[in-house]
C-alpha cells in the first residue's frame, strides 16, 4: 500500500476512533440523564397524587381522577395506582393493566423501598409513600415522549457529525498527505530523470533541513561518489588504451620504416633489438593491468597464504638487481622481534612481492644514485616497511593523487613510466588491510611507509 493511502487510513482511524468515544460518551449521559430526570418527575407526580388522595380529606378517588384528567402536569400516557398497607387498591388509573402489579411487585417495593421498570414503552417507578399512620405503595408508569424524541434527535445529530467528520477527515487527511510526501514524489520524479550518462545532475534538497532534504542530500552524495567513479573509470580506460597504443605505434612505425628498403644484418639488428624493447615494456604493461584488474576481484582473501615478509624482501630485491645490476638496494631488519611470527603476514605472495618490487624500483629509478633503502621493523601487531631514496622527489602538488591510476609526476617526464605502479601498490596494501603513507620533498628524496597487520593464528 502507498504511504500516502496508508497514512491517510491511519489518520481516518485514529480520529473515527477518537470522535467514536466522545459522541457515544455523549449520548449514554444524555439518556442516563433523561432517564434520571424523568423518574424524578414520576415520583414527584406520583408523591403528589399520592398527598393529594390520603392527606387531603374532601379528595376521594373520583375527584382525584378527574383531577388527573385536566391537569396539565400529568406526565404523558399516565397511569398511577395507590395501595394500601394491606395491598388494597386506593386509586389506580390503569384500566388497560399495563402496570402488571402483582403481589410479589409490592413486596418487593415495601422491601426496597423504590424499584424502576419497563413495560413497553411505559417507564414505571414503584415507591413506598408513608405518611404518620399508614405505608402507601405508589406505583406510577408514562411514556417519556419528548425525552425520547429529544434522545432519537440527539442519535440522527451524532450520526450526521460521525459521517460528516470522517468523510472531512478523508479529504483533509488525503490532502495533508500528499502535501507531506510531495517532496518524497519530487525526489522520486527526479532520480527517474538520473541516467548514467547524466550523474552529473542533482536531486533538489528543498529546505535543507528537514529528513526528505536529509535524504536528498545523502543521495546526491552518492551520486557525487558514482560520478568521480564513473571518471574514473572511463579515465582509465582511455589511459589504458593510450599506454597501450603508444608502443604499438611505435612498433608500427619501426617495422615500416624497416620495410621500405633492404638494409643490412647489423641495421635489421637494431630495428629488432627497439622492437623487442617496446614489447618488453608493452608485456610489462600489460602484466601490471592484469594486476590491477586482479586487486579489483571478487574475494581475493581466497589466495591468501601466510608468508614472511622478509623472504619476499629478499626476492624482489634480487629479482630487480638480475634486470638492473647498476641499482642498489639495502635492506636492514630490525631485530627487535621476539620470534618469526612477527614477520608472518597473510597474503597473496604474487602481489605483496609486485608492491615491495614496485617501491623498490621507483626508488631507484627516480633517483641519480639509484639507491634504496628498506627498513623492516616487525612491532607487536603489524610490520612496517620503509623504502627510501635520494632521488628527485615528488612536488607537493602531485603528492595527493600520485596514487591514482596514470598519475605521473610532473618532474618525472623524462623517465619512462606508466603511472601503473602506485595505483597497483597503494591496492595491493589495502587489500591486505594495511596502510601506505607518503613523505617525499623535491630533489631530496622521497620515503614509502606500508604497514601491514601480522597475521592471526
Ligand atoms: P611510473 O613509475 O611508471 O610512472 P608509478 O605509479 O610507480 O608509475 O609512479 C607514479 C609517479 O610517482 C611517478 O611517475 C613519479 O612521478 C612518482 N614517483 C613514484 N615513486 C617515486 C620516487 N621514489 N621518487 C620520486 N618520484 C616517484
Amino acid at each position: 500500500m502507498q504511504i500516502r493511502k496508508k497514512l491517510t487510513l491511519q489518520f481516518i482511524i485514529i480520529v473515527a476512533l477518537i470522535l467514536a468515544l466522545s459522541l457515544l460518551a455523549i449520548y449514554f449521559f444524555s439518556a442516563d440523564y433523561r432517564r434520571d430526570d424523568f423518574y424524578n418527575r414520576l415520583l414527584n407526580k406520583g408523591t403528589n397524587s399520592a398527598k393529594l388522595l390520603i392527606e387531603v380529606e374532601e379528595i376521594d378517588a373520583g375527584l382525584l381522577r378527574r383531577i388527573d384528567q385536566d391537569n396539565p402536569m400529568s406526565l404523558p400516557k399516565e397511569i398511577i395506582a395507590i395501595y394500601n398497607y394491606k395491598n388494597e387498591l386506593l386509586y389506580g388509573s390503569d384500566n388497560d393493566e399495563l402496570l402488571h402489579i402483582h403481589q410479589e411487585l409490592l413486596d418487593r417495593i415495601r422491601l426496597e423501598q423504590e424499584i424502576r421498570y419497563r413495560q413497553g414503552n411505559h417507564e414505571i417507578l414503584g415507591f413506598l409513600y408513608a405518611d404518620k399512620f399508614d405505608r402507601f405503595v405508589v406505583i406510577i408508569g408514562a411514556v417519556d415522549i419528548y425525552g425520547l424524541k429529544k434522545l432519537h434527535n440527539l442519535q440522527t445529530v451524532i450520526f450526521l457529525v460521525f459521517a460528516i467528520s470522517i468523510l472531512v477527515v478523508f479529504v483533509s487527511g488525503s490532502i495533508y498527505a500528499a502535501k507531506a510526501l510531495k517532496p518524497i514524489s519530487r525526489v522520486v520524479e527526479q532520480v527517474n530523470n538520473i541516467t548514467i550518462t547524466s550523474l552529473n545532475l542533482k536531486v533538489d534538497e528543498g529546505n535543507g533541513k528537514d529528513e526528505i532534504a536529509l535524504l536528498a542530500a545523502t543521495f546526491n552524495k552518492m551520486l557525487s561518489r558514482l560520478e568521480a567513479a564513473f571518471k574514473i573509470q572511463k579515465n582509465f580506460i582511455a589511459n589504458a588504451s593510450h599506454e597501450l597504443r603508444t608502443p604499438l605505434t611505435a612498433i608500427t612505425g619501426q617495422l615500416e620504416v624497416a620495410l621500405i628498403k633492404q638494409r643490412t644484418p647489423a641495421a635489421y639488428q637494431e630495428i629488432l633489438l627497439s622492437v623487442l624493447d617496446d614489447i618488453k615494456r608493452l608485456n610489462h604493461l600489460a602484466n601490471r593491468l592484469l594486476l590491477l584488474a586482479q586487486t579489483g576481484a571478487e574475494n581475493p582473501e581466497a589466495n591468501f597464504n601466510p608468508l614472511h615478509v622478509d623472504d619476499v624482501v629478499w626476492q624482489a630485491r634480487a629479482d630487480i638487481i638480475k634486470t638492473n645490476p647498476n641499482y642498489k638496494i639495502n635492506v636492514t631488519l630490525h631485530e627487535t622481534f621476539e620470534d618469526n611470527r612477527q614477520l608472518t603476514i597473510a597474503g597473496n605472495a604474487h602481489l605483496i612481492k609486485t608492491a615491495v618490487s614496485n617501491l623498490m624500483d621507483n626508488a631507484c629509478k627516480y633517483s641519480a644514485d639509484h639507491q634504496c633503502l628498506v627498513n623492516i621493523s616487525p612491532a607487536q601487531n603489524h610490520i612496517t616497511l620503509e623504502f627510501s631514496d635520494n632521488g628527485i622527489g615528488i612536488a607537493p602538488q602531485d603528492i595527493p593523487t600520485i596514487f591514482e591510476p596514470f598519475r605521473r609526476g610532473r618532474n618525472a617526464a623524462h623517465i619512462h613510466g606508466h603511472g601503473i605502479g602506485l595505483s597497483l601498490v597503494e591496492r595491493v596494501v589495502k587489500l591486505h588491510g594495511g596502510t601506505i603513507t607518503l613523505y617525499s620533498a623535491i630533489n631530496q628524496g622521497s620515503t614509502f611507509t606500508i604497514t601491514l597487520p601480522v597475521a592471526q593464528f
